[in-house]
């Protein structure tokens, strides 16, 4: 299940516990834990367990495993609206090269852009 990882980049770090996270869920090809500057309470990413930096460089199978772990999360939140969020390229405002998808709950009328 673990693709190519790259010990430069921090999420590849967390994958591997080389950085602590608050782990959410994990499967074969996949780890969800906590963003830790969350926009929310429960803002989670939802990663591949492949090193990639855009949707375009994740091999399909990496990718057909995120979204049903992320709709997973999204539907066990106490809050029952959320945004999913899947940034590409600094000015798309992708500010880790390792694809990531965030869960965002929306407890209220707070802000949009991630
Ligand atoms: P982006 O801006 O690239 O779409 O999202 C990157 C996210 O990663 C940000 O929300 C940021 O708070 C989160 N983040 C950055 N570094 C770390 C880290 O070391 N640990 C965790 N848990 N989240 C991080
Ligand atoms: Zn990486």
């Amino acid at each position: 299940g673990l693709g190519t990882l790259d010990d430069g980049c921090i999420f590849c770090l967390i994958i591997q516990g080389k950085i602590p996270s608050f782990k959410i869920a994990e499967t074969e090809l996949s780890v969800a834990f906590l963003d830790i500057n969350p926009v929310s309470e429960g803002h989670t990413l939802v990663i591949p367990k492949h090193h990639a930096v855009t949707l375009h460089d994740l091999p399909d199978p990496y990718l057909a495993d995120i979204l049903p772990l992320a709709k997973k999360i999204a539907g066990s939140l106490a809050v029952k609206e959320f945004n999913i969020v899947q940034n590409n390229g600094k000015i798309a405002f992708q500010h880790v090269d390792h694809v990531h998808f965030h869960v965002v709950p929306k407890p209220s009328e707070t802000e949009g852009l991630i």
